[in-house]
């Protein structure tokens, strides 16, 4: 049987996103034209906010990330756009270095998501809320080749595209009901792409009976990394021009509700600290 960890996993001990920036540092000074030459040259113990006694098998697992970085160092364009809270464009480095940040965090969060969410026999991420919640649906959003692994009713339609679930007018069905008055479960592609929606005391319909997901091994990206999540970036919904425009965001969102942000809050916010953001705990489901 698992047992609750009484210590945070190493990885939020030891964030490698200030190992990611020093790498960027060294490279962009010294005469490398790859990000694997510099990493080659850290073979002992080195500080960055904190200490990586092998940097090497810290930042192994992030190499294809952070390759990225190589684009300082060319001219060329980068497919997507970073723009401040203001709307003003960010700097080519800048918008690299958040970009970069973004994905290691969401695959180093994912894991240890994982780890912890595994642990609890917590099925909250997997029902809809309680009759008397304030919510009258959530939503877990999904990739295009992620609805097939749901057995659910789909829901595609001109009226569906034109919304999205959070929409103060929310989408009426067919029938005339509000999309989130069905009984059951269903999938919807909204203007931004596909989600299960989960109204009042439903459940995701991998969720088995003993309180684990059915589908574990396959289960959407959403649910690996469910409560803490990195919000370097935001993508900005009024984009649509082809090239991903996102906004600087520089926070990390934890949810409150979930049994092992309480467990970890401070170290959560010492691992939001140490990757230079601003740690924000929030409740979503009362
Ligand atoms: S797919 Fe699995 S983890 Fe995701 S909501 Fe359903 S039961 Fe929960
Ligand atoms: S609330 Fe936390 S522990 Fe519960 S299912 Fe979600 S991630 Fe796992």
């Amino acid at each position: 049987m698992n047992q609750k960890p009484e210590i945070a996993p190493a990885g939020l001990l030891q964030p490698v996103l200030p190992l990611a920036r020093l790498l960027l540092l060294l490279f962009l000074t010294g005469p490398f034209s790859r990000i694997e030459d510099v990493l080659a040259e850290l073979n002992e113990p080195v500080e960055s906010q904190c200490r990586y006694d092998d940097p090497q098998a810290a930042a192994g697992p992030y190499l294809d990330i952070l390759q990225n970085f190589t684009a300082v160092k060319s001219n060329k364009l980068l497919d997507f756009i970073v723009v401040d809270e203001e709307n003003h464009r960010l700097d080519r480095m800048e918008a690299l270095e958040l970009w970069v940040g973004q994905q290691i965090l969401a695959r180093e969060l994912g894991g240890i998501n994982s780890l912890l969410c595994g642990n609890e026999h917590c099925d909250l991420c997997c029902t809809g809320p309680k009759e008397a919640a304030r919510q009258n649906f959530f939503e877990i959003p999904l990739m295009d080749d992620e609805t097939g692994i749901f057995n659910l009713t789909k829901i595609d339609s001109a009226g569906s595209r034109r919304h999205t679930a959070g929409d103060d007018q929310a989408l009426e069905l067919d029938d005339g009901q509000l999309f989130y008055h069905r009984e059951n479960p269903a999938l919807y592609h909204w203007r931004g792409g596909w989600s299960l929606i989960l109204p009042r005391q439903t459940s995701c319909p991998n969720l088995g009976k003993d309180g684990r997901c059915l589908i574990y091994a396959k289960r959407p990206v959403v649910c690996r990394q469910p409560q803490i999540f990195p919000y370097l970036l935001e993508p900005d919904a009024q984009g649509g021009t082809g090239t991903a425009v996102y906004i600087a965001r520089r926070k990390l969102l934890a949810i409150w509700d979930c049994p092992y942000v309480k467990q970890f809050r401070e170290q959560i916010a010492a691992y939001a600290e140490l990757c230079g953001l601003e740690p924000i705990f929030k409740e979503n489901k009362a």
